[in-house]
């Protein structure tokens, strides 16, 4: 018997894939897998991603793009990874020619004594900060003394400087001021930097947003990950349906216990549900511990026997209820949480809304303990 499961439609990405790059010219994709391709499964997702025209993949943490490295795929796919802390595993990134993100000096000491270790160049690509304030390097001088030292590198043969990128922090918003003087700031810091010498193979800034609303940010190559999967980045930049975006995938369970019970009766911890009368309940076993928001107690629609049900008191560990009327399903009955939203069926943001959080966060925290069936 299984409890709940995430059914990921492949041929979905596969063609989300190919909408994205029927937008993008002739720039490149990377495909953003990271949190195991934001909870969809890296390795499986990547595959699809390759056959559908991706030629870089782009993940979070070394570690992460290492086991994509592992996985299989074609040897002349680009994998890069940006999340690095000092003494991270350099020499194995090198070694499995990986791109490596560098956004300060430590890490351009750090990947050289790697290089000069392992007896080949790394591939670095030289992040900016033009506006997001997370990782990225400032402009100004630390900008110049990056770009000088890289250059240094790679006159000694340590690195191959084969990128300059940054990244938005309001390109989910549409027209925001921001995003023109993120650009305009990229534009000066990529412009420093090849003045002085850097030859990159790309340059890149669009994640999902600006893939879809700008074609300008599109440059040599483009990051996107939510829009993969088929999910909107947000409501002002459009639904999927807006974009030939197909949600890739279906949350669902089999209801573990269908009862009627009289009015009046308390329902889960804390009695935050009442019933109103004689009703249904029906039993769904996923909880926070699959990572369902317990943040949407009391608010988050569920799809059983055509109906939309709303979850019924708190979201507890491993299980929640629904209240179902008067139907009577059998136990083992389909409930399912969300799906591409064609077939009746709630969708990723309908949760995200009704926890108070992102699409992003609803997929991607869907826990191991619920299997992932390919489709
Ligand atoms: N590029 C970088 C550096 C990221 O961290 C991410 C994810 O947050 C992406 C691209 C993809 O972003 P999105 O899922 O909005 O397309």
């Amino acid at each position: 018997s299984v409890r709940g499961w995430a059914e990921v439609d492949l041929g979905a990405l596969r063609s989300n894939v190919r909408a994205l790059r029927g937008r993008i010219g002739g720039a490149a994709l990377m495909a953003v897998v990271k949190a195991d391709g934001y909870g969809h499964g890296a390795l499986p997702c990547a595959r699809a991603a390759v056959e559908a025209g991706a030629t870089w993949l782009g993940t979070a943490t070394p570690e992460e793009a290492l086991a994509l490295r592992a996985g299989g795929l074609p040897d002349d796919l680009r994998i890069m990874c940006w999340l690095w802390t000092p003494g991270g595993p350099w020499q194995e990134a090198i070694e499995a020619d990986l791109d490596v993100s560098v956004s300060a000096m430590w890490a351009l000491t750090e990947v050289t004594a790697a290089a000069r270790r392992a007896g080949r160049p790394a591939r670095v690509q030289l992040k900016a900060d033009t506006g997001l304030g997370r990782n990225g390097c400032q402009p100004g001088p630390d900008w110049r003394e990056l770009v000088g030292a890289a250059l240094r590198a790679e006159a000694e043969g340590l690195v191959r400087i084969t990128g300059l990128w940054s990244h938005f922090a309001r390109a989910d918003e549409p027209g925001h001021p921001s995003i023109r003087a993120q650009l305009d700031l990229f534009r000066e810091m990529t412009a420093y930097a090849e003045g002085e010498g850097v030859r990159p193979e790309v340059r890149h800034i669009a994640n999902s947003p600006a893939t879809l609303t700008l074609p300008e940010a599109h440059y040599d190559l483009v990051r996107p990950g939510i829009a993969l999967y088929g999910i909107s980045p947000s409501p002002e930049v459009g639904t999927p349906a807006d974009f030939g975006l197909r949600p890739a995938m279906t949350l669902a369970a089999s209801l573990a216990l269908v009862k009627r019970v009289p009015g009046g009766h308390g329902v889960s911890y804390g009695h935050h549900y009442t019933t109103p009368g004689e009703t249904t309940l029906g039993l769904v076993p996923l909880g926070y511990g699959d990572g369902i928001p317990r943040h949407a107690s009391s608010a988050a629609p569920v799809l059983v026997d055509g109906k939309w049900r709303t979850v019924a008191g708190r979201i507890a560990m491993d299980q929640f209820v629904v209240d179902l009327g008067g139907d009577r399903p059998a136990a083992g009955a389909e409930a399912v949480l969300f799906g591409p939203g064609d077939r009746g069926e709630p969708t990723a943001e309908d949760w995200a809304q009704a926890a108070g959080t992102i699409a992003y966060e609803i997929v991607t925290r869907i826990g191991a303990r619920v299997p992932r069936v390919y489709v």
